[in-house]
């Protein structure tokens, strides 16, 4: 049956969904602020390529207002959301499943609805590895990996750094605590037969740019999970001095092509990368999850490269 195309809102509320009457928006990102996210262009980019009769619209929901929200795209003929700032963890509590790597990471960023019943999954660690895999033209085995950050995004690089055996992981967070509670959930993936050396194969460092400097010559990859780069005030949160030519750097963040982090790596004759490649590479798990077929990674990254998007696309997925 043919559906009836209507006007797509910039954005749309809770209050869009109790009244709900729209035959094209089938999926969408839930956040808060939502207004700059990429996932729109990127995804209907995605469905115009495939043919598929559906659109991808924005939802600003308020912390308060997620299980009801959830709730009622449950019921409605929706075929997932995707969820950014500030839903991921509170969400991995209101679906009905959720997969392997979203239980061990606490947080959903992807939505499928199926048979009225919400399935959660987390597609951030895999697109990292693709990220990583695309950018630098290696796989995460053969790294030892230095993460910034301990929250749900370096939960989800690290723990895929660990699935896939990386040679060494480095936590370093401002909250030694909770950087210290993530090396130790993943311990046993560390205990393997290979030998490094004086230095642990698995660690959590105090945020201090003496103990960066040590690390540093034992590390090959760099990822800043933090919101460090943000806003345009932001320093690097690793200076260029303290910066090797030999390591790569990826900044998740992605609100300008060259953020302070990839800024000082360069400086410093690294190789690095902003964030676009996760989000395009997450973004075509969540189509692949919601449609049981390959992304057109083509026409969604054109889609996020295109110079018409807003220079702010300040999202996290
Ligand atoms: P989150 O759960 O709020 O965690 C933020 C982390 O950053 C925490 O570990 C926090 O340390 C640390 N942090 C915050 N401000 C800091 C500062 N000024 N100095 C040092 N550390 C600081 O956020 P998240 O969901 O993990 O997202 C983090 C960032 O990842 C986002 O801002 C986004 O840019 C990026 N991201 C990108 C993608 C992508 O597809 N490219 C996907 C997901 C996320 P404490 O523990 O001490 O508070």
């Amino acid at each position: 049956m043919k559906r009836k195309r209507v006007g797509t809102k910039k954005v749309y509320t809770l209050a869009d969904l109790k009244s709900w009457d729209n035959k094209t928006v089938r999926l969408g990102v839930f956040g808060d602020p939502v207004e700059h996210s990429l996932s729109p262009s990127m995804q209907n980019a995605a469905l115009k390529h495939c043919k598929i009769n559906a659109q991808y619209a924005r939802f600003r929901i308020l912390p308060n207002e997620l299980p009801e929200a959830l709730e009622l795209i449950s019921m409605l003929d929706f075929i997932g959301i995707n969820l950014t700032l500030p839903h991921k963890m509170a969400a991995s509590a209101l679906v009905d499943r959720l997969d392997d790597d979203g239980k061990r990471i606490g947080a959903v960023n992807v939505v499928k609805i199926e048979n009225g019943k919400r399935n959660g999954f987390n597609t951030d660690g895999r697109g990292f590895a693709r990220a990583i895999r695309e950018e630098f033209s290696v796989d995460l085995r053969d790294l030892r990996v230095m993460i910034l950050g301990a929250g749900g995004a370096a939960r989800a690089i690290a723990l895929q750094c660990a699935k896939e055996n990386c040679e060494r992981l480095v936590i370093a967070n401002r909250t030694f605590e909770k950087g210290k509670l993530l090396a130790d959930e993943l311990h046993e993936f560390f205990q393997g037969p290979r030998v490094l050396g004086p230095v642990p194969r698995l660690q959590a460092i105090t945020w201090d740019e003496q103990v960066f400097r040590f690390q540093i010559a034992n590390v090959d990859l760099i990822v800043n999970a933090t919101p460090i780069g943000l806003r345009g005030s932001d320093r690097s949160p690793i200076s260029a001095r303290l910066i090797a030519p030999h390591l790569m750097v990826y900044d998740t963040v992605y609100s300008s092509e060259r953020t302070p982090l990839v800024l000082a790596a360069l400086e410093a004759g690294a190789r690095a990368a902003n964030g676009l490649a996760m989000l395009l590479q997450q973004g075509a798990l969540a189509f692949e999850i919601w449609f049981e077929r390959l992304a057109p990674l083509e026409a969604m990254r054109a889609a996020v490269r295109s110079p018409r998007r807003s220079p702010s696309g300040a999202e996290t997925g």
